[in-house]
């Protein structure tokens, strides 16, 4: 399986370009935001503990997520691959991926990390906000809390794969079509 991680900030096109990498390469996109929000949607236990959290910009506690993964990778045990997006946001996490991968004898081939200033986030995400109708997307001090909590606590997931020898830095800044291109380049050479 070709199983790859997009990482990066809130804001820094992660949803978008894992939905043009899905296409290419028909891969399983899991988004654990997405599921989070059609479990709200559907106004499930699990979703209504979720949205404590998520409205206040924090993480959603690692069992929850770590319990929905382990879910939607046994309904995809036999796709291509998966494309995580916002999954994993702590070492817990990447650690539980590890497991579960094993569990149906694959792994994470690469983390291909977005990089965005800070100001760019804030813009693109408030941007969003004005039509994805979602509330974490229009509070600027909500803004903030997400950036700050992917710094405080995300961002050293980013080390824990450096040490595996996987995680590539790729520009996020520019044309969608651009980044696109950098981030196939860094698949393809994995690939080869
Ligand atoms: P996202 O759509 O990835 O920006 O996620 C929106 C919100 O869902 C985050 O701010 C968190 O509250 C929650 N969330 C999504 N993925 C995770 C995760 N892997 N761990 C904890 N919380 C998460």
């Amino acid at each position: 399986m070709l199983n790859i991680i997009l990482f990066g900030p809130p804001g820094s096109g992660k949803g978008t370009q894992a939905a043009k990498l899905v296409e290419k390469y028909d891969l399983v996109h899991v988004s654990t935001g997405d599921l989070l929000r059609s479990e709200i949607s559907q106004k499930s236990d699990l979703g209504m503990e979720a949205k404590k959290y998520m409205d206040q910009g924090n993480l959603v506690p690692d069992e929850v997520v770590i319990g929905m993964i382990d879910n939607k990778l046994a309904d995809n045990r036999d796709s291509k691959g998966l494309i995580l997006d916002g999954f994993p946001r702590t070492v817990a996490q990447a650690n539980a991926l590890n497991m579960v991968l094993a569990k149906h004898t694959t792994s994470i081939s690469t983390v291909l990390a977005l990089q965005v200033s800070d100001e760019e986030l804030k813009d693109r995400l408030l941007k969003r906000g004005a039509t994805s109708g979602r509330a974490d997307d229009q509070d600027e001090s909500i803004i903030a809390n997400r950036i700050n909590v992917y710094k405080e606590q995300t961002a050293v997931v980013g080390q824990f794969y450096a040490k595996e020898g996987k995680f590539q830095e790729v520009a996020g800044e520019g044309e969608i079509n651009e980044i696109f291109a950098r981030l196939t380049a860094q698949i393809e050479a994995v690939m080869a």
